[in-house]
């Protein structure tokens, strides 16, 4: 079965709540592609605005991170539940950014991702290599680890519906593009990996996005690899850029 192509806007610390809602109003035109899954992985504070101002669109609502416990004394942090509750559908977790600055390791993820699949949430579970891992050679072992790690105790049926995005760190943010030939090879390692984690049929459904400097210009060719359904996009997604890749 073919997998649907799922593209997704992560809008980082960008937009306050007007803003945004004066970008999903922009977009609103230029976003309309029955045939891909959209979504706009929305700082918190933008969350209940952005659910509000893409009501009876083909738009769905993703939050940039999450935490792992159901409620308590965890200052600053937001549970699955209130997600859920809020109307967000997918949540974005292990970005390198999150890695690297608030130094989430593949333990904590792993809690995450349970988490975010027990309360109904989709995680898009991002991975990928430093410009230095590549060049060492170490990119594939690398990301099986990460993919490996962070899905500890999660079963066939949760991974089919859950989204990888292979982001090398190198290409986040820098114009930098991974070659298609190297999003393709790598994207289909994952696949390989969840193959041999799981299953074939596990393997087939998932699906895998791409995510490093995607533009107008290089979507159409990154999103016609066998290997990659879509992908993640930071810079381009908070400009009418966004209407071109998702109608790419
Ligand atoms: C990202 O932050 O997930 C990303 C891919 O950013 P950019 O598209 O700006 O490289």
């Amino acid at each position: 079965m073919a997998r649907k192509k799922i593209i997704a806007g992560n809008w980082k610390m960008n937009m306050t709540p007007s803003q945004a809602v004066k970008l999903v109003e922009e977009l609103a035109p230029l976003v309309k592609n029955d045939e891909v899954d959209v979504v706009y992985c929305v700082p918190a504070i933008d969350i209940v605005p952005v659910v509000e101002a893409v009501k009876g669109s083909n738009v769905q609502v993703g939050a940039e991170n999450m935490y792992f416990e159901e409620s308590g004394a965890y200052t600053g942090e937001i549970s699955a539940a209130m997600l859920v509750d809020a109307g967000v559908k997918y949540v974005i977790i292990g970005h390198s950014e999150r890695r690297d600055y608030f130094k989430e390791d593949d333990a904590l993820l792993n809690k995450k991702v349970k988490k975010a699949i027990e309360a109904g949430l989709v995680p898009i579970l991002c991975c990928g290599e430093s410009l230095e891992q590549r060049e060492m050679g170490v990119t594939m072992d690398w990301i099986r680890f990460q993919i490996k790690s962070d899905l500890v105790g999660v079963t066939a049926d949760q991974v089919k519906d859950i989204v990888i995005a292979y982001e090398p760190i190198w290409a986040i943010g820098t114009g930098k593009t991974a070659t298609t030939e190297q999003a393709e090879e790598v994207c289909k390692g994952i696949r390989e990996c969840i193959a041999e984690m799981y299953d074939q049929a596990t393997a087939d459904a998932v699906r895998i996005q791409y995510g490093g400097s995607v533009n107008a210009g290089n979507a159409a060719e990154l999103f016609a690899q066998p290997n990659i359904d879509g992908g993640l996009v930071g810079g381009a997604s908070l400009k009418a850029d966004f209407g071109k890749i998702v109608c790419y």
